[in-house]
């Protein structure tokens, strides 16, 4: 083994069982044990040279070590589970000054909070139960954002649903989410072999970049709520599904440039912008409309 291939720290597998950390379902728990995939993930995130990397949830530390090892100038890392702790120090002491370690809640603490200092990359192997909630906090931060990417373990079912494209079974809230604010890309697949303990379904990297200028400039509620009415009925027409809003359907839809017979996986991003930006507009004035007109329209 050459010095490029160990950082000199105890293997994982003796960190893990030194801390204690039966792995906690309820935390989310499944650790990385491999270096090569770890280091391949890091690399994912690359250039890291002069980057401070926010990970959530590092856990005894194995990509916390590749991100270091693959040059990452700080890193700055939110655990819940107290039992990590002391693997995080140890790696604090191997790299000097460069890591910071916020024992916390992740869904708690705003990136605001953490005092980084750009240029900033996300990188984490969320755990799966807040992966979602997390990163809907971290795009409706105020933009263009702190952070010049993120590269995100998930369930690759919602890796899925991140990336795909209108006309597909999988587009969804969560991609027009996702795609008004960055360009989404899945990397590659993770098999459940990789972790420990092995989970039931297989993994994804996604990587999302910010879209800096040109983000269409609707605001995010009201992105939020017209996404909410169309997919909560995915499989009726807008002039349906939207008369949940409290506006003229019919305005609504004529006013966006969108036919009335469309289904809302067949609206692009943009389609969804225009959507959010007319609602508010009639919401804010004479569009209000009550239940009984939306009946018949
Ligand atoms: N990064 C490690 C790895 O790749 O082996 C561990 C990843 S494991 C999937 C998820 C980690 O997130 C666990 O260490 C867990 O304790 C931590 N975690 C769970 N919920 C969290 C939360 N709300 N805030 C911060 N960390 C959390």
């Amino acid at each position: 083994m050459t010095a490029e291939d160990s950082d000199g720290l105890p293997p994982l597998r003796e960190v893990i069982e030194a801390c204690g950390l039966t792995a906690r379902k309820s935390l989310g728990q499944n650790f990385l044990l491999d270096l090569n995939l770890t280091r391949r993930i890091a690399r994912a995130a690359a250039p890291l040279e002069g980057a401070t990397v926010l990970e959530v949830g590092p856990g005894p530390g194995g990509l916390t070590r590749a991100l270091f090892m693959e040059g990452a100038a700080k890193i700055v890392c939110v655990e819940r589970d107290s039992r990590c702790l002391p693997a995080l120090s140890e790696i604090s002491e191997a790299y000097p000054h460069r890591l910071d370690i916020v024992e916390g809640d992740a869904l708690r603490i705003g990136l605001d909070d953490l005092g980084l200092t750009g240029p900033v990359k996300i990188v984490a192997n969320l755990p799966y139960n807040v992966a979602t909630p997390l990163l809907i906090g971290w795009l409706k931060a105020d933009w263009p954002p702190i952070y010049e990417s993120m590269t995100l373990m998930f369930q690759k079912e919602v890796a899925q649903r991140l990336a795909a494209c209108p006309g597909s079974k999988t587009y969804g809230r969560l991609s027009v989410m996702a795609q008004w604010r960055c360009d989404v890309k899945r990397l590659f697949d993770v098999a459940p072999k990789a972790f420990l303990p092995a989970p039931k379904v297989t993994s994804s990297i996604v990587q999302l970049v910010p879209i800096q200028s040109g983000s269409p400039g609707c605001n995010v509620r009201d992105l939020e709520r017209v996404t909410a009415a169309a997919f909560g009925q995915r499989r009726k027409m807008l002039r349906s599904s939207l008369k949940s809003l409290p506006v003229c359907t019919k305005s609504l839809i004529e006013s966006a440039d969108l036919a009335p017979t469309t289904r809302p996986e067949d609206v692009d991003v943009a389609g969804f912008c225009r959507l959010a930006e007319r609602f508010a507009t009639l919401r804010g004035s004479h569009g209000v409309a009550t239940t009984v007109e939306n009946q018949r329209d």
